[in-house]
């Protein structure tokens, strides 16, 4: 099994650093022909979401990447990544894949508690760690659409078949029990479509 990670802007490294700790083998996707690589999940991970967005689409990425996410690529978006998925932005006319029937809130927190780490209970691993970081929240779900966590009565966690979004970073912390979840859904256990 082998993860790519989107590795054009933002805390890439983090994840990659957090597959080494799990022996887990990926390849970067750094351009358009890293897309044609034989990989088994996509980690789309935190930054900036608009430069990002830029990137990919200047990079000749973005069709590529969002056909892969909608015939059932298993996918682990974090913070910026979720933003990239969802299919609205509520405080911004940007729209990305529109690939996951959510609507999201970016720099949701304000200026005051744009950081921050806290602990919650994730459904079917227990109380982890979140860090978020200038993060969205999930203001709205589809019918579809699994609700895995809460903080302060905002969705945090959401799973949609293939899709896993986190409006924070679990990359920044040393438990790996979120990126395990997402390595069990690769595998078919939890099953993706
Ligand atoms: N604020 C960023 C955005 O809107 C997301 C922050 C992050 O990924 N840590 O894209």
């Amino acid at each position: 099994m082998v993860i790519a990670v989107l590795a054009v802007q933002g805390a890439f490294v983090e994840h990659e650093q957090m597959l080494e700790r799990m022996n887990i083998p990926y390849v970067e996707l750094r351009k358009k022909d890293d897309l044609f690589q034989k990989y088994d999940g996509i980690i789309l991970p935190g930054g900036e979401s608009t430069v990002q967005g830029k990137l990919l689409k200047e990079l000749d990425m973005f069709d590529i990447l969002r056909e892969q996410i909608l015939t059932g690529m298993p996918v682990m978006a974090t913070c910026a990544g979720l933003i990239l998925l969802a299919n609205k932005i509520s405080n911004d006319d940007r729209e990305y894949f529109k690939s996951l029937d959510v609507v999201v809130k970016r720099n949701a927190y304000g200026r005051q508690l744009g950081s921050f780490s806290t602990r919650e209970e994730y459904k079917g691993i227990g109380e982890i760690p979140m860090t978020f970081i200038r993060a969205p929240y999930i203001e709205k779900v589809g019918a579809g659409v699994e609700v895995l966590a809460v903080e302060n009565d905002h969705i945090v966690a959401v799973r949609e078949k293939n899709q896993l979004g986190l409006a924070f970073h679990p990359e920044l912390d040393q438990d790996e029990r979120v990126h395990q979840y997402f390595i069990t859904m690769v595998k078919g256990k939890i099953s993706c479509l």
